[in-house]
């Protein structure tokens, strides 16, 4: 059973309010393989919200507020959902201050992109779960 970001099997959860809908994972969905998760709404974030970026150790909105108790929040409560699942695996939205995977917008709100993970997935990854973004499917 894997996880897979909320956004990418169709659910409008992202900072605009707006899904970011993938075959792939939706078929993983329909299938019962996968159950979708959005950390961000775990963490209490609101729909739609300021969009936020990871600034070192903390997570920033765009209007300086500092939002990183809320991401670790939803981030712990994404892992619960997959400890209960048995989660090996993750498929997680490219460049997202929370799911991002190996590549991440700098903190500087201007499309620059810097190497590190998402909130989310560098949990998951410290939990031994495999994590991919939708883009290496
Ligand atoms: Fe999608 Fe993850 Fe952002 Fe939620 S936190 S909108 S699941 S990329």
């Amino acid at each position: 059973m894997k996880i897979v970001s909320a956004c990418l099997a169709g659910v409008r959860c992202n900072w605009q309010g707006e899904a970011k809908p993938c075959a792939k994972v939706i078929e993983l969905v329909a299938a019962g393989k996968a159950i979708p998760i959005c950390p961000e709404q775990l963490g209490g974030m609101p729909t739609p919200r300021d969009p936020a970026e990871r600034s070192g150790n903390r997570v920033i909105s765009i209007s300086g507020e500092d939002v990183t108790d809320k991401f670790k929040h939803g981030t712990e409560e994404g892992l619960k959902i997959a400890k209960l699942i048995n989660c090996k695996e993750a498929i997680l939205k490219a460049r997202s201050p929370s799911c991002g995977v190996g590549k991440i917008y700098d903190g500087t709100f201007t499309k620059n992109l810097t190497p590190g993970d998402g909130v989310f997935a560098k949990m998951l990854k410290e939990h031994r779960i495999r994590v991919q973004s939708e883009e290496e499917l």
